[in-house]
């Protein structure tokens, strides 16, 4: 996305008043190539989430451009859209909220499917991605409540693969997860953009996630981008007072996933 500037409107504070908004992005540039793992990490309300609405183009932004492939999104035609949409796919923070309950896992699979009308075997389709996020096709008949927290992010990360995205958008995706599987979904994240040839945007408050999974990290402050660099770097020589807060948070958690980062 280049230049990508997104502002809410408030509620007015007095009737006659002028309506107030607020600027949740500022002139955002955030580029990724082609399977490339890039970090976007900030404090919360920092304007990550709203990003990704943008990236995913659920949301038009008021002024700036996506860009993808070549052509600009919101000034392309039927083809180029549609070719988008199936190309780029999110992974969310809670897979227990992005999963139907009253749904078969083998059914959530196919919706991707269904609403994009990608016409494939899909019964071989969910079987192969079943296969790649680590699951068995037992999974197809079970329901979301008969599986763990990170068995059902990996339902999540397969139905976001299901389409055959060319870029994956990860919104804190293991946030939500007990400390001793986060690992576990960020090792597969990682399996996925090495075996798939895949880019990933990976997002999270905490710079050792991000840094573990991806090569070349966003910071984000303030709708802002205020760095960009190597994980090694901003851990060792963080420019941006918000990085330095990051870091500062990092080193005063012991252990984590702070040390494996480091490679
Ligand atoms: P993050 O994901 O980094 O925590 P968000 O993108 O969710 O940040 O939010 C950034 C800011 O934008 C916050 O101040 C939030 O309150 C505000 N915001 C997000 N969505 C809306 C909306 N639809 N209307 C008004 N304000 C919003
Ligand atoms: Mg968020």
């Amino acid at each position: 996305m280049r230049q990508v500037t997104q502002t809410y409107a408030l509620r007015r504070q007095s009737l006659f008043g002028a309506r107030p908004s607020l600027k949740v992005l500022d002139h955002v540039d955030l580029d990724v190539r082609p399977g490339e793992a890039v970090g976007l990490v900030g404090e919360s309300g920092s304007g990550k989430t709203t990003l990704t609405r943008i990236l995913t183009g659920s949301e038009r932004p008021q002024s700036g451009n996506v860009l993808f492939d070549g052509f600009d999104v919101w000034s392309a035609d039927r083809e180029k859209r549609r070719h988008f949409r199936r190309s780029v796919q999110i992974v969310l923070q809670n897979p227990r909220s992005s999963l139907d309950p009253r749904m078969r896992v083998g059914t959530s699979l196919l919706e991707p499917l269904r609403s994009l009308q990608i016409d494939c075997d899909h019964a071989a389709r969910v079987i192969e991605v079943l296969d790649q996020v680590g699951l068995g096709r037992n999974a197809i008949e079970r329901y979301p409540h008969e599986f763990s927290g990170g068995q059902l992010q990996r339902i999540a990360i397969a139905r976001a693969l299901m389409p055959g995205p060319k870029v994956l958008i990860a919104d804190e995706p293991v946030s939500a997860l007990d400390v001793s599987i986060q690992a576990q979904v960020l090792n597969l994240l990682k399996d996925l953009v090495r075996n798939l040839g895949l880019s990933l945007v990976f997002i999270a408050h905490d710079l050792s996630v991000v840094a573990y999974a991806t090569s070349r990290v966003f910071v984000m402050s303030s709708g802002k981008i205020v760095e960009v660099g190597r994980p090694l770097d901003l851990f060792t020589k963080p420019q941006a007072e918000a990085t330095r807060n990051l870091v500062g948070a990092v080193l005063s958690v012991e252990g984590g996933l702070a040390g494996t980062a480091l490679d």
